[in-house]
């Protein structure tokens, strides 16, 4: 009887490909079964990145399918495995009985002026939004009441587990991923005697929304975590913690600051 269906993705490094043929050779003696469209169980083998892209090629079927990241570089944020660790990880995954593992997504709507419903996005890091030519200059609010209007480079807006990515780079803080919670960073925001932003990050629980109102222009790029969109005729973006979570399966728990330390400061 098979155990399921998987589906594996990786990147283009040589290391990806060697552990992709041979974790696909010891699922396959496990009795699960390859399935790329369909799967129960995505394991994406690389980085972040290819972690990330994997989660966005099956972001329709998050109600199901659970993620695995097997890293062929240095540590990850959702990459928990070794490349030579293929059969502990088959083993593992077989008998799962580590504890659910699952994290908070950022529903992201942009809304356009001539049309009425406003599109849809899911980040598993952040949405940023920027402007390429000018100053941005947005209005920020905050459950529907104004918060205060930004003139800068641009917002970023990202999940906790996305907060040690692009946010941290920004001056955002780090967030656990266990608070149910999304940050605002400011990314250059312009602050003097006449424009005045609070000018640090802010983080807005489950219960409350942000919505970015925009200057009329063509020049805006709204980034979603890998991918960028560049539309004109953006009225607004709004900003809440998803009805989705992204669900990972045999979730190696390593406690969170040492994971933290271990990428951005090493040995003490
Ligand atoms: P990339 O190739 O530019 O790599 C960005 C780096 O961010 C990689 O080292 C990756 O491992 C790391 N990263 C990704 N997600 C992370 C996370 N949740 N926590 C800690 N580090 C993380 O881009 P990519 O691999 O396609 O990844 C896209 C992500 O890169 C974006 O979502 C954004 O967060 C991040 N990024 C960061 C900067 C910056 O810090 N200035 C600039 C561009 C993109």
């Amino acid at each position: 009887m098979t155990k399921g269906k998987v589906a594996i993705m990786h990147n283009k490094q040589e290391s990806s490909f060697a552990a992709q043929k041979k974790l696909t050779a010891l699922l396959q003696e496990a009795d699960y079964i390859i399935d790329q469209n369909d799967p129960d169980i995505v394991v994406s083998i690389g980085g972040d990145g290819t972690f990330l892209s994997a989660f966005h090629e099956f972001e329709h079927k998050l109600d199901h399918v659970r993620f695995l990241g097997v890293h062929t570089g240095h540590l990850g944020f959702y990459t928990d495995w070794r490349d030579f660790e293929l059969e502990e990880l088959v083993s593992n995954l077989s008998n799962d009985e580590n504890p659910p593992i699952s994290y908070p997504l950022l529903d992201v709507q942009v809304k356009y002026h001539q049309q009425d419903e406003p599109q849809h996005f899911l980040a598993l890091n952040e949405a940023t939004i920027k402007r390429a030519i000018r100053t941005m200059v947005a209005d920020v609010y905050i459950k529907d009441e104004i918060f205060e209007r930004f003139r800068g480079d641009g917002l970023s807006v990202s999940t906790p587990t996305g907060s040690t990515a692009y946010n941290k780079s920004v001056g955002g803080a780090v967030l656990h991923p266990r608070i149910n919670a999304f940050q605002l960073a400011e990314i250059a925001s312009l602050n003097n005697r006449v424009f005045r932003t609070l000018g640090s990050p802010i983080i807005i629980s489950d219960s409350e929304w942000l919505t970015i109102y925009l200057e009329e222009s063509s020049d805006y790029l709204i980034t979603i975590d890998r991918f960028t969109i560049q539309h004109d005729g953006i009225e607004s973006i709004s900003f809440k913690i998803a009805d989705e979570r992204v669900h990972f399966a045999s979730y190696r728990h390593m406690h969170f600051w040492r994971r933290v330390k271990d990428s951005f400061i090493g040995e003490v």
